[in-house]
């Protein structure tokens, strides 16, 4: 379903939010305080419009309270992040995310009624510690502390070989729900589906287990 955004404070996070969006089909209605900004964004949003976000007469007067989700990605004006975020929850926004810049930022984020607090330096920088220790990992999902959906390059060692024949659940516990292979991606591999070196199986399971798979040269 065709979902309805909004993005406030388009820097640079805020801005790739909006491309990103915009290219998967949704509509998005970007905000920011100045002008320029609003400028740069006015083609590639599906509207765009130049307003302060602390001001709520203003942002009633756009109708932020139909839009589903908004995005607050105003960073290093902490007070006008905590006000916005206090505003579209009392404008009875569905859902509001917003981008902290500190543990501190994000704790008075949730007080207020944030939906969902993130903290993109750290996130980032987590995935690419991930990256650097595991270079074999080519995506991964965190489901709860201990469990993720990876997906793993084939070692060279199991190259030629079927899933019945390599037996990964019974020797590490993890099961195959899909394998990518130049860039097809089959979602019900069966047991006699053979796999080749630099496809990539993907897995659920134990964080520890995944990552035995993945400790290869
Ligand atoms: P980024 O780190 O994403 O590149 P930035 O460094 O450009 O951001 P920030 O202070 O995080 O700067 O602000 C992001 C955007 O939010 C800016 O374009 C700024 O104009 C906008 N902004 C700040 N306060 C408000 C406000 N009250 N209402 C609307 N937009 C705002």
């Amino acid at each position: 379903m065709k979902k309805q955004y909004a993005v406030i404070g388009l820097g640079r996070f805020g801005s790739s939010i909006v491309n990103t969006l915009v290219e998967a089909g949704h509509e998005v209605l970007a905000i920011d305080s100045k002008e320029k900004r609003v400028n740069e964004l006015e083609d590639a949003a599906t509207h765009a419009v130049i307003a302060d976000a602390t001001d709520e007469e203003a942002l009633k007067a756009i109708g932020i309270r139909n839009i589903d989700t908004v995005i607050v990605a105003i960073g290093n004006d902490i007070q006008a992040s905590i006000l916005t975020v206090l505003v579209l929850k009392e404008l009875g926004v569905n859902k509001v995310v917003v981008k902290a810049l500190n543990k501190r930022h994000g704790q008075v984020l949730e007080k207020v009624g944030a939906d969902w607090v993130v903290f993109p330096e750290w996130d980032m920088g987590e995935r690419v510690a991930h990256q650097l220790m595991l270079p074999n990992v080519l995506n991964f999902i965190e489901l709860a502390k201990d469990y993720n959906i990876e997906e793993i390059k084939v070692p060279p060692n199991m190259s030629g070989k079927s899933l019945k024949e390599l037996d990964i659940r019974a020797k590490l516990n993890l099961n195959v729900i899909a394998i990518k292979s130049k860039g097809r991606i089959n979602i019900s591999p069966s047991p006699d589906e053979v796999v080749q070196e630099g496809d990539g199986l993907v897995m659920i399971g134990e964080k520890i287990n995944l990552h035995r798979f993945a400790d290869f040269e």
